[in-house]
């Protein structure tokens, strides 16, 4: 059996792994296939390409686009993007630069808790175009301004705590549209995360083309329930670790193992999709 793990992060977000580690480890893992999904950046994707080719494994470039809609956080894959797409690359760009702000507002609200971070501190350690709340919390870890990670997110970093920013996000109507203009397949990530269950069908309408079923935080139950969503909407069905590192002392990517006959259906949907954008008018 083959298998894919199409949700992946690197440096080049919130990651700690380099492009060309996560393909090693995707490899020692046996996986056939790997998609890069870093938050709002496109950038590891070349990388991640040449290092798969290297090693005769399947790459899909992607991305996962923080979206909302009605207030409703949701995280949107990206697959198979043209990774030269200017307006991809300019909407993003704003996104990107709406997360090195918010980094600053994070930090501010840590000050003024008597919390002597630097957001300079951040970026040295972010070190990349789309800083998110994981930099800010191994900051404070590496400062030795708090225990541990998971503690940086209770008492100060999860949504409600009092160094949560709200971050401006785009719609989830125009993120489908943004991917699908990039010639990409939207699909929907951890939908049993947000418990974002009743937008599902609104997003279906704005053109979703799949549902992330297989996902480290979701249970088997879980798991059954978003395939069973997947067969009455007709959409296409993924899976993937999340990967942003070791995680209990293990790389996480390939702990989530996608069959690979649905990367075939993902390829085959890419087809007629390009098919379709083809057509004369
Ligand atoms: P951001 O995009 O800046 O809002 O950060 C979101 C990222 O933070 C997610 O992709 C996770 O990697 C991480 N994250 C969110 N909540 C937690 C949590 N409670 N503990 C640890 N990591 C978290
Ligand atoms: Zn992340
Ligand atoms: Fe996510
Ligand atoms: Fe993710």
């Amino acid at each position: 059996m083959k298998f894919a793990d199409l949700h992946l992060h690197t440096q080049f977000s919130d990651g700690t792994f380099t492009p060309e580690e996560l393909v090693l480890y995707a490899q020692k893992s046996g996986l056939a296939c790997i998609a890069l999904t870093d938050h709002d950046t496109v950038e590891g994707c070349a990388r991640a390409a040449s290092a798969c080719a290297a090693v005769k494994m399947e790459f899909i470039p992607g991305a996962e686009l923080t979206a909302e809609h009605e207030e409703t956080e949701v995280h949107i894959l990206g697959y198979f993007l043209d990774t030269n797409n200017q307006v991809l690359l300019e909407r993003i760009a704003r996104f990107q630069s709406v997360r090195q702000n918010r980094i600053r507002e994070m930090v501010a609200a840590l000050n003024q808790l008597g919390i002597p971070l630097k957001a300079e501190a951040v970026f040295a350690l972010a070190s990349c175009k789309s800083p998110g709340r994981p930099h800010v919390a191994r900051a404070l870890v590496k400062e030795k301004l708090i225990g541990n990670l998971d503690e940086a997110f209770e008492k100060y970093l999860k949504k409600g705590r009092p160094a949560w920013v709200p971050k401006t996000k785009m719609s989830a109507l125009e993120g489908v549209e943004l991917i699908h203009q990039a010639g990409g397949l939207a699909v929907m990530a951890h939908p049993g995360l947000n418990r974002s269950d009743d937008i599902i069908p609104a997003l279906v309408r704005a053109g979703l083309d799949g549902i992330e079923c297989f996902h480290t935080k979701h249970s088997t139950v879980m798991a059954e329930r978003y395939l069973e969503i997947a067969e009455k909407y007709g959409l296409l069905v993924t899976g993937g670790s999340d990967c942003h590192g070791f995680s209990k002392n293990r790389p996480l990517i390939g702990t989530v193992k996608l069959p690979y006959d649905h990367v075939k259906k993902l390829y085959a949907a890419k087809r007629s999709a390009d098919g379709k954008r083809a057509a004369p008018k």
